[in-house]
């Protein structure tokens, strides 16, 4: 009896387990294709400062299935490191990237400033470093107004390559954050000798604020440290006026989140730099 259900049981996880090896497989054809044809576009997250200042944007990435279906990058972009390729839709992500925040400096707003997500794989990628400075010229684009988000995964992986990469990055002038702060499997030994300008408080940490001393306690320490190894902060996910009142009560210095702002499209983007370059956002 038990042994028929124990093998019933490992049949439909073998069929589980086929129908997700299809899907994957279905996704990655359509990425292929998606990548050729234009199938992937960017959204731009707006990012604030203390004093209600616009200083910037995220970009994220989304992908469109012909039959109008929106697939999430927290889906394709694991799939995309598995076949390798994060490298030519990452590539793609750059030069998009870098396209709008050059229409935004020349024409709304000289010191706006871009964040990009890039995955591990990227940075391990032989030429990265040519690559961007390459898109970085082409567009007119200092390099410190880019900041590259990587996440505390990163630097487990082949720790000595990545530490020279993130050196060589910084010295151009980029700006290196880690994303999604506190939620990696990494120890805190590499704030002190990679370099890294900015901490990205993972938004899990953010959405509980004032309701959750634990969160709490981790927000503030996230916070004081950051101050004593000259950090920048960055609060992600701020979806509500009490969990900005507590951060700014913090001395936590930017914000991202639906409070102010969804991911925009790039039109949409333009608008709001239109409608906040001059006057600050009230916090
Ligand atoms: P992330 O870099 O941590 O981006 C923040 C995610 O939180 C985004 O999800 C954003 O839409 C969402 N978010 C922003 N504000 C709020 C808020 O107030 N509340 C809530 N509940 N969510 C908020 P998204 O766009 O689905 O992206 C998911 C992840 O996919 C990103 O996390 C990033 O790790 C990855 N990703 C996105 N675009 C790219 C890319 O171009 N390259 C790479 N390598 N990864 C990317
Ligand atoms: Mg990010
Ligand atoms: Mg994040
Ligand atoms: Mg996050």
């Amino acid at each position: 009896q038990a042994k028929n259900l124990g093998k019933n049981s490992i049949c439909f996880f073998e069929l589980e387990m086929q129908r997700s090896i299809d899907h994957r497989l279905h996704l990655e054809s359509k990425m292929r294709e998606a990548i050729k044809r234009n199938g992937f576009e960017l959204r731009f997250q707006p990012k604030i400062d203390h004093g209600g200042k616009l200083i910037g944007a995220e970009s994220l990435c989304r992908w469109q299935l012909p039959d109008g279906e929106w697939v999430s990058p927290a889906d394709f972009i694991p799939i995309a490191e598995e076949t390798g390729l994060i490298t030519e839709l990452g590539n793609w992500v750059f030069e998009m990237a870098m396209a709008t925040l050059s229409e935004i400096q020349k024409h709304y707003l000289s010191g706006f400033t871009m964040a990009i997500n890039v995955s591990p794989l990227q940075i391990n990628q032989s030429n990265i470093v040519r690559q961007l400075l390459h898109t970085c010229t082409h567009y007119q684009i200092k390099p410190s107004d880019i900041t590259l988000e990587i996440t505390e995964n990163v630097l487990m992986q082949d720790a000595k390559s990545t530490e020279e990469k993130l050196r060589r990055l910084k010295s151009h002038g980029f700006q290196i954050s880690i994303d999604d702060f506190g939620t990696g499997y990494s120890s805190l030994a590499y704030l002190k000798h990679l370099s890294i300008n900015e901490l990205k408080i993972d938004r899990s940490f953010i959405s509980d604020i004032g309701q959750d001393p634990d969160d709490d306690a981790i927000v503030e320490t996230i916070l004081a440290m950051s101050r004593h190894l000259n950090l920048k902060v960055v609060a992600e996910g701020v979806e509500n006026h009490d969990q900005l009142l507590f951060l700014q009560q913090h001395s936590c210095e930017q914000f991202q989140g639906f409070y102010f702002s969804k991911p925009l499209s790039e039109t949409e983007l333009l608008q709001f730099v239109i409608n906040h370059h001059k006057r600050e956002i009230s916090l």
